[in-house]
């Protein structure tokens, strides 16, 4: 089943159909990325540990009220999910300033919000994942307005599950990105992975960055900080 050709490869995972209509197979690679794919990298074990980060979360996640894509984790690097339409906005949200939100704003990374903050970015590596609000999406036909307002819903939802689960482990959770997918039925689920290369994790105690940015600033340690992470999120509290 695994050996036929992915119907979709991305830059962290393969995405392959099954004799299932309805359910796909996700595979998660040990390349990694940066800056729209201009930094390209890899280590051993990457694509186990986000596999197995997310698997853990996804679960919860249901438990917490969230519809999501995820049946179950098939292998060390495979997971079984429902096939959906992702839709092609990446949802951003924030807890502290960070990133290309410090950067554009002129705000020093680790500031304090006073609410979180929800943004869109168009999918598109061409474009380099740029900035857009609801009405680009709806006026370009990627969502509608009544699936926006459900995603912003289920965003916050994750946000407010995420939160206190990463604080009981030592972790501030800084700002994820999410996606969503459609179910035949129209109904918005919460798709794709929820790891170290899509949040930044700062460690309470120490501030250490627990996440991608190792990579994308050269800082080094990137395989244990992600193994650190898979033991935080597995740390019964
Ligand atoms: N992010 C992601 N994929 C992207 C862009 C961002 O997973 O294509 C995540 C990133 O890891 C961070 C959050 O979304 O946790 C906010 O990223 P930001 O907009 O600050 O962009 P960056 O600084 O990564 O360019």
């Amino acid at each position: 089943m695994n050996q036929a050709a992915p119907l979709y490869e991305g830059k962290a995972k393969k995405v392959f159909a099954t004799e299932n209509p309805a359910e796909y197979v996700v595979q998660y690679k040990d390349d990694a990325t940066a800056f729209n794919a201009q930094k390209r990298g890899q280590w051993a074990g990457k694509g186990a540990t986000n596999n197995a980060i997310t698997a853990h979360l996804y679960p919860l996640l249901e438990g917490a009220g969230i519809p999501t894509h995820f049946i179950e984790r098939l292998s060390e690097t495979e997971q079984r999910v429902k096939a959906v339409k992702i839709v092609p906005v990446e949802v951003i949200v924030r807890n502290l300033a960070a990133g290309s939100f410090s950067k554009r704003l002129g705000v020093d990374e680790g500031a304090a919000l006073e609410r979180p903050v929800v943004e869109y970015c168009y999918k598109s590596d061409a474009l380099g994942d740029p900035l857009i609000n609801t009405d680009t999406a709806v006026a370009l036909g990627w969502a509608s307005e009544a699936d926006l307002a459900r995603i912003r819903e289920l965003a916050l939802q994750v946000r407010d599950f995420l939160v206190p689960y990463f604080q009981q482990r030592g972790v501030t959770l800084v700002d994820f990105k999410l996606e969503f997918g459609k179910l035949p039925d129209g109904e918005i689920v919460l798709a794709d992975e929820i790891s170290p290369d899509t949040c930044r994790f700062w460690d309470m105690a120490t501030g250490e960055r627990l996440d991608k940015d190792r990579f994308r600033r050269d800082l080094g340690g990137e395989a244990e900080a992600y193994a650190e992470m898979l033991k935080r999120v597995t740390q019964e509290v």
